[in-house]
């Protein structure tokens, strides 16, 4: 086993050899302009990029690979998806309906609407952070024009009922978006049967390279319109011009391929992983909780609070493994996430939590190995807490002098 041990697959993943492999071509012999279309550099990429498109259509089901546009990442779909059909159905309607859960990139850009003259809906979460599809039903009005809820959650793991949010917005007639950034590849998705008309993805979550994700957009049953928000030569349909990222969609399309064809297996196999990790942690430590959906939730994702230990200090500890307190993006602030605490996680557990994010090439060994530091260091720092010595001294103070608070 190597050291350190990288468990933080919700933050990014690494690239996936095939994914490399497949690649390569595309920097060096083969790196003509997609768009050229006067010699054969321009048709091989074009090819390239035709096939990648297929590959990312077939994992999602999507009725056609047109419906595939090609962006920087999620942080950019989302950005397409939401300002672009706040602006292509402004004469339809100001209101969008949207949940307190959701990454950054999607509540921005509702806020920056919110000054534009919109008017969005933040549907609260229960604790295991699912949304309340009755609460859903009740915020829609003659004005909502896009429901934009996630597939899962990047924090705490919970998948949310995206088939269910497909119907509703259906039966409405409202645009429904899902940010699918951490379900995709993961977890079974199809946009036909699940009435999806806007699908967020990118390539860093799923073994593929950084600074190229896509948008599905629904060209009928109804054909989605949108405003782009990157003008210029008119690449993707006009929807995101700019000259191609080739071997990074070429990279894109190989990772959907994939994860399409390994995601029972994989699914089945982080389960396991993240099943024993928890049982580890949780079998020998007092005062730990498990946050999420105890169903409905990624395979690879554990997210703890262990009561009384700072998050940090913990991190500190646990030096040669890579693990995340709260979501990357908040981690640099000392403010307790905005989903973490949308669950109503308390302050105290809310900086107490860590988030496991058990990947493709974890192995059961890295599983053992982290378990035991975990459990090891959270003994060590309870030891040095306050809050706990404290207690443990009125305790022996008290009745019985045989009873010793244990919170190891
Ligand atoms: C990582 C992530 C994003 C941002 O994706 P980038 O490709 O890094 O821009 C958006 N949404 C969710 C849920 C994510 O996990």
């Amino acid at each position: 086993m190597k050291l350190p041990i990288y468990m933080d697959n919700h933050a990014t993943t690494p690239v996936d050899p095939r994914v490399i492999e497949t690649m390569l071509p595309f920097f060096t012999e083969k790196f003509g302009n997609a768009s050229s279309r006067n010699h054969v550099f321009g048709w091989d990429s074009e090819a390239a990029v035709d096939r990648a498109r297929e590959q990312v259509a077939s994992l999602i089901h999507a009725a056609s690979p047109r419906e595939i546009v090609f962006t920087s990442g999620a942080t950019e779909s989302d950005n397409i998806a939401i300002k672009g059909i706040a602006e292509a159905y402004a004469e339809k309607g100001n209101h969008i309906v949207t949940c307190a859960i959701e990454h950054k990139a999607v509540l921005d850009s509702c806020k920056s609407l919110e000054r534009k003259g919109y008017r969005v809906t933040y549907l609260p979460v229960r604790p295991t952070g699912l949304i309340d599809l009755a609460r859903l039903r009740h915020a829609l009005t003659d004005k909502t024009i896009l429901i934009s809820i996630m597939a899962a959650n990047n924090e705490i793991g919970t998948i949310e009922p995206v088939r269910e949010i497909g119907q509703i917005a259906k039966q409405n007639g409202i645009l429904f978006h899902t940010d699918a950034t951490q379900a995709v590849g993961k977890i079974p998705l199809d946009v036909e049967e699940m009435g999806i008309d806007l699908l967020s993805l990118t390539a860093h979550k799923i073994y593929g390279p950084k600074g190229v994700g896509a948008l599905y957009v629904r060209s009928s049953k109804p054909r989605v319109k949108l405003i782009p928000l990157i003008e210029g030569g008119g690449q993707e349909r006009g929807l995101r011009s700019g000259t191609l990222n080739v071997p990074g969609i070429v990279g894109l399309g190989k990772a959907c391929e994939i994860a399409q064809e390994d995601m029972k297996a994989d699914g089945e196999r982080l389960t396991g992983l993240s099943q024993r990790l928890k049982a580890q942690i949780v079998g020998q430590l007092n005062e730990v909780s498990v946050n999420g959906d105890s169903l409905q939730r990624l395979p690879g994702n554990l997210h703890v609070s262990f009561a009384y230990i700072e998050g940090e200090s913990l991190l500190m500890g646990l030096k040669d493994i890579a693990v995340s307190t709260g979501s990357a993006c908040t981690s640099a602030s000392l403010e307790p996430s905005h989903v973490l605490r949308a669950i109503g996680l308390e302050e105290h557990l809310a900086h107490s939590s860590i988030r496991f994010g058990l990947g493709r090439f974890n192995t059961e060994e890295e599983v053992d190995y982290t378990a035991r530091r975990v459990v090891e260091e959270v003994r060590r720092l309870r030891e040095l807490s306050p809050i706990l010595r404290a207690r443990k001294a009125k305790m022996k103070g008290q009745a019985n002098p045989h009873s010793q608070e244990s919170a190891s």
